[in-house]
């Protein structure tokens, strides 16, 4: 019989069974969920590690058959910002060694996630001797470019980020766009594969656009533009606001995504809001708070356009989730979205932070259902040609393979 493979997911701060869309989860949380979740369906035995945040969550959640998320103390019972868990780090991998050992566990391979994770990573290879494989979900070097608060954390993440490139038997680049600024920004030395991030292809799916606005109680011939995920200065949500005061007919807003009060998001929702008001689109944008995912194809499809105006984007899984449902995308020409939009053909990319440049692309597509349903239908194709979480994770899982087969021999040899 051949032997189970079995493989650990970590990712410290961002836990894959957390409700999507609150407390800061976001795409990281759907990544490591959706990847395990299919390398489960694959055969594999999938393990994913992250910080426990309140003494009511259980320790284990089976997600999937052969799937688990496995809760480790690990600092406060409490959520914590990601800039606060570095020193939580030792606990977290104690904790996780003290499981495997209990459990009596081996890995064929551990994927990290998030610099934090890496770290874990860099301390258990020492003691595990598996490959080591490591998405960066955002790189500080990029990151700290676009930002005017520099977090104190920020010098220790990047000499890890460096260390992680330089060690880890594979880094995972989720775009073309994401390897040239590892190797621009972090390091020339280290193993870059590029494999993307995915969509769950049986959620999102276009839903009859006259039916989705029925359903949302939105009119048959109102102009929506669309945007769903974090409150984030990065995400540039001031930008589509300010941009959409710009057009000469009224355009409904709808701007989704959950927030805590006076966290860091409550406060740029706050402040988003506030724009709202002062550019007097407040009758006609509505903030609906956080969206399900099983309900988010509805709000794509019912929209004309999906907005992405992030400063900074490593991937974007929203861009391929509503693409997925046929609703051209217009996003900031940055990063993953410079590869998973192609411009004029499935969407249109603009100069992130430019209003008037994102005002000409909303009224490009808002006044030309004809171009807004070309580019939709492009864009279902190439989800489905390039996107889907099952082709992701088989190349995941062939990658942690051929590692793992590697390590052995190399093993092999030195003994
Ligand atoms: N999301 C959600 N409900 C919300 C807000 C966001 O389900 O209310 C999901 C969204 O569908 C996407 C993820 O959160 O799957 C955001 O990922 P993305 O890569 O776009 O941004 P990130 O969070 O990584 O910055």
């Amino acid at each position: 019989m051949q032997a189970q493979r079995r493989v650990a997911l970590i990712s410290v701060h961002g836990d894959p069974a957390a409700t999507i869309g609150a407390e800061q989860a976001g795409g990281q949380n759907v990544y490591v969920r959706e990847v395990g979740r299919h390398l489960a369906a694959l055969g594999h035995q999938v393990d994913m590690f992250t910080r426990r945040i309140s003494p009511d969550q259980p320790e284990i959640v089976q997600i999937a058959p052969g799937c688990r998320v496995v809760r480790l103390a690990a600092g406060p019972l409490e959520y914590t910002s990601r800039d606060h868990l570095y020193q939580y780090l030792p606990a977290f991998v104690t904790s996780l060694l003290q499981f495997v050992k209990k459990q009596r566990l081996s890995y064929e391979a551990v994927h990290t996630n998030y610099w934090l994770s890496g770290q874990v990573g860099l301390m258990l290879r020492e003691v595990l001797h598996i490959p080591q494989i490591h998405t960066y979900h955002s790189l500080g070097a990029v990151k700290y470019l676009n930002v005017t608060e520099i977090p104190s954390v920020a010098k220790t993440r990047l000499k890890i980020e460096k260390a992680i490139l330089e060690t880890a038997e594979r880094v995972v680049a989720t775009s073309p766009q994401e390897e040239a600024h590892m190797r621009q920004y972090v390091s020339r030395a280290g193993r870059i594969d590029v494999i993307p991030c995915g969509v769950d292809i049986e959620n999102f799916q276009p839903v009859d656009r006259s039916a989705a606005r029925k359903q949302l109680g939105w009119g048959e011939d109102e102009k929506i533009l669309f945007y769903v995920g974090r409150f984030d200065r990065r995400k540039g949500i001031e930008t589509l606001v300010r941009a959409a005061a710009r057009l000469s007919y009224p355009v409904r807003l709808v701007i989704g995504g959950g927030f805590t009060k006076d966290r860091g998001d409550g406060l740029e929702r706050e402040r988003i809001g506030q724009i709202v008001e002062s550019l007097g689109l407040a009758e006609r944008t509505v903030f609906p708070g956080r969206l399900d995912q099983e309900d988010l194809a509805t709000y794509y499809s019912a929209a004309d356009a999906t907005v992405v105006p992030s400063h900074y984007e490593p991937f974007g899984l929203v861009a391929v989730e509503a693409m997925a449902c046929g609703t051209p995308v217009v996003a900031s020409k940055v990063g993953g979205l410079c590869y998973s939009i192609v411009h004029e053909e499935t969407g249109l990319l603009v100069p992130p932070r430019d209003e008037m440049q994102f005002a000409e692309a909303f009224d490009r597509i808002l006044t030309n259902p004809a171009l807004r349903d070309k580019l939709g239908e492009a864009s279902i194709r190439r989800i489905h040609n390039h996107f889907t979480w099952a082709g992701v994770s088989r190349q995941l899982g062939n990658l942690y393979k051929r590692l793992a087969v590697e390590s052995n021999s190399q093993r092999s040899s030195v003994a």
